[in-house]
Protein backbone atom coordinates (compact mmCIF):
# COMPACT_ATOMS: atom_id res chain seq x y z
CA UNK A 1 0.00 0.00 0.00
CA UNK A 2 2.00 3.26 -1.22
CA UNK A 3 2.56 6.08 1.18
CA UNK A 4 1.43 9.68 0.01
CA UNK A 5 2.83 12.51 1.46
CA UNK A 6 1.33 16.07 0.74
CA UNK A 7 1.25 19.69 2.05
CA UNK A 8 -2.95 20.35 2.32
CA UNK A 9 -5.42 22.33 4.20
CA UNK A 10 -8.07 20.66 6.70
CA UNK A 11 -11.50 21.61 5.62
CA UNK A 12 -13.95 19.45 7.86
CA UNK A 13 -14.02 16.64 10.36
CA UNK A 14 -16.83 14.24 11.06
CA UNK A 15 -17.27 11.80 13.51
CA UNK A 16 -17.07 7.88 12.46
CA UNK A 17 -17.14 6.36 15.42
CA UNK A 18 -16.34 6.59 19.19
CA UNK A 19 -12.77 7.43 18.77
CA UNK A 20 -11.93 7.93 15.14
CA UNK A 21 -13.16 10.71 13.01
CA UNK A 22 -13.46 11.11 8.89
CA UNK A 23 -11.12 14.38 7.72
CA UNK A 24 -11.85 15.75 4.65
CA UNK A 25 -8.13 17.27 3.35
CA UNK A 26 -7.07 19.98 -0.02
CA UNK A 27 -3.94 18.42 -1.08
CA UNK A 28 -2.17 20.28 -3.04
CA UNK A 29 -0.71 17.32 -4.78
CA UNK A 30 -3.76 14.84 -4.98
CA UNK A 31 -6.90 17.44 -4.70
CA UNK A 32 -9.72 16.81 -2.35
CA UNK A 33 -9.02 13.33 -0.35
CA UNK A 34 -10.78 12.29 2.62
CA UNK A 35 -9.41 9.97 5.23
CA UNK A 36 -9.91 8.03 8.37
CA UNK A 37 -7.96 9.27 11.82
CA UNK A 38 -8.26 6.80 14.00
CA UNK A 39 -8.28 7.52 17.65
CA UNK A 40 -8.51 11.21 16.45
CA UNK A 41 -11.52 11.67 19.44
CA UNK A 42 -9.39 10.79 22.12
CA UNK A 43 -7.80 13.18 24.67
CA UNK A 44 -4.32 12.19 24.29
CA UNK A 45 -4.61 11.87 20.53
CA UNK A 46 -1.44 11.74 18.44
CA UNK A 47 -2.92 14.22 16.12
CA UNK A 48 -3.09 16.97 18.50
CA UNK A 49 -4.70 20.14 17.25
CA UNK A 50 -3.63 19.65 13.64
CA UNK A 51 -6.71 18.46 12.46
CA UNK A 52 -8.67 22.21 13.28
CA UNK A 53 -10.34 23.55 10.11
CA UNK A 54 -8.20 25.72 8.08
CA UNK A 55 -5.05 24.57 9.43
CA UNK A 56 -2.06 23.87 6.94
CA UNK A 57 -0.47 20.65 7.83
CA UNK A 58 1.76 18.08 6.32
CA UNK A 59 -0.25 15.10 5.55
CA UNK A 60 0.87 11.50 4.96
CA UNK A 61 -1.61 8.75 4.56
CA UNK A 62 -1.96 5.29 2.89
CA UNK A 63 -4.21 4.73 0.03
CA UNK A 64 -5.75 1.02 -1.12
CA UNK A 65 -6.67 1.46 -4.71
CA UNK A 66 -10.69 0.64 -4.47
CA UNK A 67 -10.94 2.74 -1.24
CA UNK A 68 -12.53 6.46 -1.26
CA UNK A 69 -11.37 6.91 2.38
CA UNK A 70 -7.80 6.97 2.94
CA UNK A 71 -5.78 5.89 6.14
CA UNK A 72 -4.09 8.84 7.71
CA UNK A 73 -0.83 8.39 9.19
CA UNK A 74 0.27 11.42 10.06
CA UNK A 75 -0.50 15.20 10.40
CA UNK A 76 1.99 17.55 11.11
CA UNK A 77 0.72 21.05 11.81
CA UNK A 78 2.47 23.75 9.69
CA UNK A 79 -0.21 27.00 10.17
CA UNK A 80 -3.27 27.49 11.90
CA UNK A 81 -6.01 29.73 11.50
CA UNK A 82 -7.47 29.10 15.36
CA UNK A 83 -7.18 33.11 15.99
CA UNK A 84 -9.83 33.35 12.84
CA UNK A 85 -11.73 30.37 13.71
CA UNK A 86 -12.97 32.05 17.24
CA UNK A 87 -15.02 34.06 14.94
CA UNK A 88 -18.49 32.36 14.25
CA UNK A 89 -18.95 34.80 10.83
CA UNK A 90 -15.32 33.69 10.17
CA UNK A 91 -16.34 30.26 10.66
CA UNK A 92 -19.80 29.98 9.00
CA UNK A 93 -18.12 31.61 5.79
CA UNK A 94 -15.24 29.45 5.39
CA UNK A 95 -17.37 25.99 6.45
CA UNK A 96 -19.40 27.33 3.13
CA UNK A 97 -16.73 27.59 1.16
CA UNK A 98 -14.92 24.46 1.58
CA UNK A 99 -18.96 22.71 1.29
CA UNK A 100 -18.59 24.67 -2.09
CA UNK A 101 -14.75 23.42 -2.88
CA UNK A 102 -15.71 19.97 -2.54
CA UNK A 103 -19.08 19.69 -3.91
CA UNK A 104 -17.55 21.56 -7.47
CA UNK A 105 -13.93 20.06 -7.28
CA UNK A 106 -14.05 15.78 -7.60
CA UNK A 107 -11.89 13.72 -5.43
CA UNK A 108 -8.38 12.76 -5.81
CA UNK A 109 -8.05 15.51 -9.21
CA UNK A 110 -4.77 17.66 -8.45
CA UNK A 111 -5.15 21.01 -9.09
CA UNK A 112 -2.08 23.64 -8.20
CA UNK A 113 -3.93 26.84 -9.76
CA UNK A 114 -7.16 25.84 -6.89
CA UNK A 115 -4.90 24.93 -4.12
CA UNK A 116 -2.78 28.21 -4.01
CA UNK A 117 -6.05 30.67 -4.86
CA UNK A 118 -8.09 28.35 -1.60
CA UNK A 119 -4.42 28.48 0.77
CA UNK A 120 -4.49 32.11 -0.31
CA UNK A 121 -8.24 32.90 1.04
CA UNK A 122 -7.58 30.89 4.05
CA UNK A 123 -4.42 32.69 4.92
CA UNK A 124 -6.18 36.43 3.82
CA UNK A 125 -6.11 38.67 7.43
CA UNK A 126 -10.11 39.50 7.47
CA UNK A 127 -11.78 41.79 9.96
CA UNK A 128 -15.51 41.94 10.38
CA UNK A 129 -18.59 41.25 7.84
CA UNK A 130 -17.60 43.68 5.05
CA UNK A 131 -14.12 41.70 4.13
CA UNK A 132 -16.06 37.64 4.95
CA UNK A 133 -18.21 38.84 2.44
CA UNK A 134 -15.81 40.03 -0.39
CA UNK A 135 -13.71 36.81 0.14
CA UNK A 136 -16.39 34.97 -0.65
CA UNK A 137 -17.42 36.72 -3.96
CA UNK A 138 -13.85 36.35 -4.57
CA UNK A 139 -13.57 32.44 -4.00
CA UNK A 140 -16.52 31.91 -5.78
CA UNK A 141 -15.76 33.72 -9.22
CA UNK A 142 -12.35 32.19 -8.71
CA UNK A 143 -14.00 28.20 -8.85
CA UNK A 144 -16.63 29.03 -10.78
CA UNK A 145 -14.05 30.83 -13.81
CA UNK A 146 -11.72 28.07 -13.09
CA UNK A 147 -14.37 25.28 -14.04
CA UNK A 148 -15.47 27.43 -17.10
CA UNK A 149 -18.56 28.37 -15.91
CA UNK A 150 -18.17 32.24 -16.08
CA UNK A 151 -19.33 34.35 -19.19
CA UNK A 152 -16.33 36.79 -19.87
CA UNK A 153 -17.91 40.21 -18.81
CA UNK A 154 -15.37 42.55 -21.15
CA UNK A 155 -17.27 41.54 -24.49
CA UNK A 156 -20.97 41.43 -25.26
CA UNK A 157 -22.47 37.93 -25.69
CA UNK A 158 -24.00 38.32 -28.36
CA UNK A 159 -21.94 40.39 -30.95
CA UNK A 160 -18.24 39.80 -28.95
CA UNK A 161 -17.62 43.89 -29.03
CA UNK A 162 -15.63 45.18 -26.42
CA UNK A 163 -18.05 46.58 -23.70
CA UNK A 164 -17.51 50.27 -23.13
CA UNK A 165 -16.93 51.33 -19.79
CA UNK A 166 -18.93 54.71 -19.91
CA UNK A 167 -22.17 52.68 -20.12
CA UNK A 168 -24.06 50.34 -18.72
CA UNK A 169 -24.96 46.95 -20.38
CA UNK A 170 -27.93 44.41 -20.09
CA UNK A 171 -27.59 41.45 -17.93
CA UNK A 172 -29.04 38.18 -19.91
CA UNK A 173 -29.78 34.52 -19.04
CA UNK A 174 -26.45 32.38 -18.46
CA UNK A 175 -25.25 35.86 -16.74
CA UNK A 176 -24.11 37.05 -20.43
CA UNK A 177 -23.70 40.78 -20.58
CA UNK A 178 -25.47 42.33 -24.10
CA UNK A 179 -24.30 45.91 -25.45
CA UNK A 180 -26.83 48.64 -26.26
CA UNK A 181 -27.28 47.79 -30.05
CA UNK A 182 -27.76 44.05 -29.47
CA UNK A 183 -30.53 44.40 -26.59
CA UNK A 184 -33.15 45.41 -29.14
CA UNK A 185 -36.58 45.09 -27.47
CA UNK A 186 -35.22 42.72 -24.72
CA UNK A 187 -36.06 44.14 -20.97
CA UNK A 188 -32.82 43.51 -19.58
CA UNK A 189 -31.40 44.56 -15.69
CA UNK A 190 -28.09 47.33 -16.48
CA UNK A 191 -25.02 46.16 -14.69
CA UNK A 192 -22.98 49.21 -12.98
CA UNK A 193 -19.20 49.84 -14.07
CA UNK A 194 -18.83 48.79 -10.21
CA UNK A 195 -20.02 45.22 -10.71
CA UNK A 196 -18.63 44.79 -13.94
CA UNK A 197 -14.97 46.05 -12.36
CA UNK A 198 -15.86 43.27 -9.16
CA UNK A 199 -16.43 40.41 -11.38
CA UNK A 200 -13.12 41.17 -14.08
CA UNK A 201 -10.69 42.46 -11.27
CA UNK A 202 -10.76 38.51 -9.88
CA UNK A 203 -8.16 37.60 -12.02
CA UNK A 204 -5.72 39.86 -11.91
CA UNK A 205 -6.06 40.37 -7.78
CA UNK A 206 -4.94 38.41 -5.12
CA UNK A 207 -7.81 37.82 -2.17
CA UNK A 208 -6.12 40.25 -0.04
CA UNK A 209 -5.89 42.89 -2.62
CA UNK A 210 -9.63 41.96 -4.06
CA UNK A 211 -10.85 42.01 -0.33
CA UNK A 212 -9.32 46.38 0.17
CA UNK A 213 -10.85 47.00 -2.98
CA UNK A 214 -14.42 45.40 -2.62
CA UNK A 215 -14.79 45.48 1.40
CA UNK A 216 -16.57 49.18 0.98
CA UNK A 217 -18.79 48.29 -1.96
CA UNK A 218 -21.08 45.47 -0.08
CA UNK A 219 -24.17 46.62 -1.91
CA UNK A 220 -21.97 45.33 -5.06
CA UNK A 221 -20.42 42.61 -3.53
CA UNK A 222 -24.31 41.06 -2.65
CA UNK A 223 -25.81 41.66 -5.46
CA UNK A 224 -22.77 39.83 -7.33
CA UNK A 225 -23.02 36.62 -5.09
CA UNK A 226 -26.77 36.80 -5.27
CA UNK A 227 -26.03 36.42 -9.36
CA UNK A 228 -23.65 33.63 -8.66
CA UNK A 229 -25.56 31.93 -6.36
CA UNK A 230 -27.93 30.39 -9.11
CA UNK A 231 -24.76 29.66 -11.69
CA UNK A 232 -23.81 27.93 -8.81
CA UNK A 233 -27.05 25.79 -7.96
CA UNK A 234 -27.44 25.18 -11.78
CA UNK A 235 -23.75 23.35 -11.83
CA UNK A 236 -23.92 21.65 -8.48
CA UNK A 237 -27.06 20.55 -8.64
CA UNK A 238 -28.58 21.18 -5.38
CA UNK A 239 -28.30 24.54 -2.33
CA UNK A 240 -24.85 24.32 -1.09
CA UNK A 241 -26.06 23.71 2.66
CA UNK A 242 -23.62 25.90 4.53
CA UNK A 243 -24.97 28.36 2.83
CA UNK A 244 -28.07 28.47 4.65
CA UNK A 245 -26.35 29.25 7.81
CA UNK A 246 -23.99 31.65 6.56
CA UNK A 247 -27.23 33.51 4.71
CA UNK A 248 -29.05 33.61 8.17
CA UNK A 249 -25.92 35.01 10.26
CA UNK A 250 -25.16 37.71 7.80
ZN1 LIG B 1 -23.48 43.28 -28.83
Amino acid sequence: MPLFESESLVLRSYDLSEADRIVVFFTREHGIVRGVAKGAKRLKSRFGSSLEPFSTVRLQYFQKDDRELVSIQQVELSDSRFDAAADPDFLNTFAYLADLLTAMVPPHDPNETTYRMVKACVSADLRGKNELAAIRLYFELWLLRLGGYLPDWAKCGDCGQILPDDREPGLWRDLHLICGNCQGSRKMAAVSGLSRSLFVSVKRLTPAAYVQRARTEPDAVRELSGLLRHVIVNVVGREIAAERTLAANL
